[in-house]
């Protein structure tokens, strides 16, 4: 990575808002500023103290300051272990009692620190400020918060310390809400955005915002800056630097924000967004689920279906795609009864050609290699298709979204072929002459207007960091995967399943559906891959086997050893390669793929749990992140 470059562009960054300050303010002195400090940051009672001088130094230099903290330590994963000492599946009000009381206890330590050192400061809880949530236990979302009370402390020169990851509900009575874990961090940007703050702050144990976890990487390296697009999928994928839902708020908001090391003076990471529209701060974390309804009608299929499962098979498909020059769109592999894989991809039809050449060369070496007598793998090639898609940072974390797109397309009559999902973003692939049927209607179902051609260009993906395509990788252990066999393959089956998941609430990331179809019963039936968060995933399980009995689909096969690897960045966009260099990384270790899964910005794989840490390290190292400097977290 050149990262001379980019720090000469996080330096100019940094100017711009600097100058774009003075300008509107015409002086530079007064900032109002929101810093929050996370549960190590706050850890001791010394570490609290240096809070306290960090924060009067920041009002000595002129500014205005709002605090957010965490609970100290690990507080709060202490107070998780006390319930479920006492109950399996503890009530979630009472949850929500319980471990909004740790932030209580940081936000009356700091106040009584800065008045120690001659700081007029002032607690506030989520409810005494006026945080308000939906009625949602552990996990609301926040509505709007109120900023005269804030304020008027502010305009009396007092430090506020707010307590971070809670709020109160509105209706259902005034109920202490928590936001759901990591949460403090979208406290703390969601009032920067209400109070329109110059920028807000996020201090933590790490020096900001590096390629990797330094905990299972520590050669990861530092970036001065990142778009808040990448930052957003790194997050939902894993990277618990940052609260996925803040850095949404920052996005939607244009909140400057920056990741910083409570321990050093360093300047930190940037998460840099264009600038939005504005937008109201009424239904600031609900208003809108999706943002647009896009199309691509210029898209063929090819699938390779019986491919053995094993290591190195996608890495060998797509090193030879990329050695033709052509380049993939959508990637999915899911997995199937018996050891073979079915794997597809879109591209664009011109090149599609060329595409189905490569899979027909590379077909039956791959059927010999396994077991001779298999069934031989075969290329299935559509191309009156199109790619239909609905992307917004709303849809995270709310199971809702995907389903409601799938019930809107059966509704229209649609069937899905593929789909494809990230957590900001779901595609389905249908047949091309009922693509303007498909976005009709999903732009009236998400109310989104018509804006003139809305059909995706690559060149509208700004490109930040030409030098490497990869900015990041993450790692996620706590997904669980499911498939169920043998849904039948008609419009409605996606929108019964998704709905049914999300009537209770369980969210739903990786949507993979298989290409084989095979007569069952005399109907077509396809196989369907998905992964839940873990601790959904049994739960899961028992609505979707009870589902199966009664509607007559196949079994319902539960995996909690998966790992998620995956890799991001918005310079991937257009080049060839970069999938199959991930996929090689991974055979070279002898890491078998189990799901693929891609967006325009990022390539996702299940790898078994076991193997997760060392498929996280050798894609690192293959996309050369590694610095030759290692890091240390401090305990
Ligand atoms: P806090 O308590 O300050 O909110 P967290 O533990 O929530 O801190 O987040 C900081 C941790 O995030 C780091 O200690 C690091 O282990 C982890 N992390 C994961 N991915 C990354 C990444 N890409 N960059 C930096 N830190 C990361
Ligand atoms: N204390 C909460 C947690 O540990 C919120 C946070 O620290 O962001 O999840
Ligand atoms: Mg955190």
């Amino acid at each position: 990575m050149d990262f001379k470059a980019k720090t000469q562009l996080g330096t100019n960054f940094v100017l711009s808002i600097l100058d774009s300050i003075t300008q509107t303010l015409g002086f530079a002195w007064f900032m109002l500023i929101v810093q929050k400090y996370g549960g190590t940051s706050v850890g001791s009672v010394e570490r609290i103290q240096s809070v306290a001088q960090r924060v009067y130094k920041t009002v000595k230099a002129g500014n205005s300051l709002v605090v957010v903290v965490s609970a100290m330590g690990k507080t709060t994963d202490g107070l998780v272990k006390l319930a479920n000492e006492i109950s399996t599946s503890p009530n979630r009000r009472e949850m929500d009692m319980l471990l909004s009381t740790g932030e209580q206890v940081t936000i009356a330590l700091l106040s009584m620190a800065l008045q120690e050192i001659g700081q007029p400061a002032i607690s506030m809880t989520g409810a005494q400020v006026g945080i308000v949530t939906e009625a949602e236990h552990t996990r609301a979302r926040i509505l709007h918060i109120e900023t005269d009370r804030l304020s008027r402390h502010i305009n009396e020169g007092k430090v506020v310390v707010v307590a971070g990851f809670q709020g109160i509900s509105s209706n259902g009575g005034l109920e202490i809400t928590t936001l759901g874990r990591g949460g403090s961090d979208t406290s703390a940007v969601a009032l920067a955005a209400a109070l329109q703050a110059n920028f807000c702050e996020i201090y933590t144990d790490v020096p900001g915002i590096l390629t990797t976890d330094p905990r299972l990487v520590p050669e990861a390296q530092l970036m001065d800056q990142i778009t808040c697009d990448e930052m957003l999928e790194l997050a939902s994928l894993g990277a618990k630097v940052l609260h996925p839902r803040a850095v949404e708020i920052a996005r939607n908001y244009g909140v400057p924000l920056v990741v910083r090391s409570s321990w050093t003076d360093e300047p930190g990471t940037w998460v840099t967004s264009a600038k939005p529209q504005g937008r109201s701060l009424v239904n600031l974390e609900i208003a809108r689920p999706v943002n647009s309804v896009e199309f691509d009608t210029d898209q063929a299929k090819v699938a390779l279906l019986r491919v053995p499962d094993k290591p190195g098979i996608a890495a060998r498909l797509f090193g030879e795609i990329s050695r033709q020059q052509v380049d993939v769109d959508l990637i999915i592999q899911s997995i199937h009864e018996g050891n073979s894989n079915d794997i597809a991809f879109t591209v664009t039809t011109p090149i599609l050609k060329r595409a189905e050449a490569v899979a027909a060369a590379i077909a039956p070496a791959l059927r010999s290699q396994s077991n001779p007598k298999s069934a031989e793998a075969e290329v299935m090639v559509e191309q009156n298709i199109a790619k239909v898609s609905i992307a917004g940072a709303g849809m995270i974390g709310r199971p809702g979204v995907a389903a409601k797109m799938f019930a809107t397309l059966a509704e229209a009559g649609v069937n899905i072929q593929m789909i494809s999902t990230s957590e900001v973003k779901v595609s389905c692939v249908v047949d091309a002459a009922e693509c303007n049927r498909a976005v009709t209607a999903l732009r009236s179902a998400f109310e989104i207007e018509e804006k003139g051609d809305e059909e995706i260009t690559k060149d509208k993906l700004i490109h930040l960091s030409p030098s490497s395509p990869v900015c990041g990788v993450a790692l996620d252990v706590n997904q669980a995967r499911l498939a169920i066999r043998q849904l039948p393959d008609h419009p409605g089956m996606a929108a019964k399943l998704f709905g049914l998941l999300a009537q209770h609430n369980i969210s739903v990331d990786m949507i993979i559906q298989s290409q084989r179809c095979r007569m069952v019963d005399g109907v077509p039936r396809r196989d369907i891959a998905f992964t839940v968060a873990q601790m959904d995933a049994e739960r899961a399980r028992e609505l979707l086997s009870q589902a199966a009995l009664e509607l007559g689909w196949g079994e319902v096969v539960l995996d909690s050893a998966i790992a998620k690897v995956s890799i991001v960045g918005v310079a991937m966009v257009g080049q060839p390669g970069v999938a199959a260099k991930m996929f090689e990384a991974l055979a070279q270790h002898q890491i078998n793929i189990q799901m693929i899964a891609t967006s325009e910005i990022k390539i996702s794989c299940v790898v078994s749990q076991e193997q997760g840490v060392k498929a996280l390290q050798a894609i690192h190292t293959a996309f050369d992140l590694a610095g030759s400097e290692k890091f240390v977290v401090p305990a």
